[in-house]
């Protein structure tokens, strides 16, 4: 009698692993859809900052009367003197002159690439 009421007071090891077992699948199905989202937020910031160095260097243009060479030129007109950079350690960069439109002065990181969007990334 007393053995019997023992045993009712826990869960048996064939429970316990398939709860670990479940809450392993539904980890693993989960982490994918994180890192796809992580890395579509990294992506949006580095096409913001790429459309900021981009205005910038319009800015740039008119005040210099000359295209900047990099975007270290840029420093001085961007808050606290301090140049963005790409949250995936991509690195900014001025697309080639001949293919600049009349939106402006492109820039583009080396991981992401150009923005397509119309804000001047
Ligand atoms: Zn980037």
């Amino acid at each position: 009698m007393k053995n019997k009421r023992f045993y009712k007071l826990g869960f048996t090891l064939i429970e316990i692993m398939i709860v670990i077992a479940i809450i392993g699948i539904l980890a693993a199905m989960a982490m994918p859809s994180f890192k796809q989202s992580r890395d579509r937020a990294k992506q949006t910031k580095c096409f913001e900052f790429s459309a900021l160095l981009s205005r910038t260097a319009d800015l740039y243009a008119i005040e210099q009367k000359t295209h900047p060479k990099n975007v270290e030129d840029l420093k001085y007109l961007l808050s606290n003197e301090r140049v963005p950079i790409c949250p995936s350690a991509g690195v900014f960069r001025f697309i080639e002159k001949a293919t600049w439109d009349d939106d402006g002065i492109k820039v583009e990181c080396s991981i992401h690439g150009c923005s397509e969007s119309t804000w001047g990334g």
